[in-house]
């Protein structure tokens, strides 16, 4: 191995890939830049960006581990936008070391009364009447819930440099 391909091991071990969504919730409250401001500094690099019409398929894919849960339908609607008349969210790809675990401290725990005070959704976020918690942003949990969500979100082409991430972002769909 040449030293550039050691840099460039080292490169893609240290760093990961990791889905976020700002969520109609944050957008018709006026909080994008809020929330871009919190993620900002971590210094991650945003290798995809689009506005998101979000299909009720689209919304079942992604929340699918949710289907059993009493208020599955009515986090479909809030995916969807129509609890806020919203009816597109911010997606983004966002890259960098341990990306994945860093941006789900700064969002803080998905119930926002317990997440810490100072991450998005213990500032932000809220819980409606019927109980759903509408928590400004998603973003995603593990590798395997990264690649998953990507996969199911972003093209191949739609992203910027695929070629340092893990090999399964261009051999998708
Ligand atoms: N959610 C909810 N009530 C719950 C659990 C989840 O309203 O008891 C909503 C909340 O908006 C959350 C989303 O469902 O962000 C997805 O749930 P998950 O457990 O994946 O939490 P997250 O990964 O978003 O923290
Ligand atoms: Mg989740």
């Amino acid at each position: 191995m040449t030293t550039n391909q050691h840099l460039s091991a080292r490169r893609r071990q240290a760093n990961d890939a990791t889905f976020v969504i700002i969520k109609p919730d944050a957008i018709r409250r006026g909080l994008i830049g809020a929330v871009l401001s919190r993620l900002e500094p971590l210094q991650l690099e945003i290798i995809g960006a689009k506005v998101v019409h979000v299909s009720r398929e689209l919304a079942k894919a992604h929340y699918h581990h949710l289907k059993v849960k009493p208020f599955f339908n009515q986090l479909l609607d809030h995916l969807q936008g129509k609890l806020h008349d919203t009816p597109y969210v911010l997606a983004f790809v966002l890259w960098g070391p341990d990306a994945i675990a860093r941006v789900r401290q700064v969002a803080g725990a998905t119930h926002p009364e317990k997440a810490e005070p100072m991450s998005i959704r213990g500032s932000f976020g809220r819980i409606t009447k019927t109980g759903l918690m509408e928590n400004i942003l998603h973003a995603s949990t593990d590798q395997n819930e990264a690649e998953r969500e990507i996969r199911l979100w972003f093209k191949s082409e739609e992203l910027l440099h695929s070629d340092v991430l893990p090999r399964w972002v261009s051999v998708q769909r």
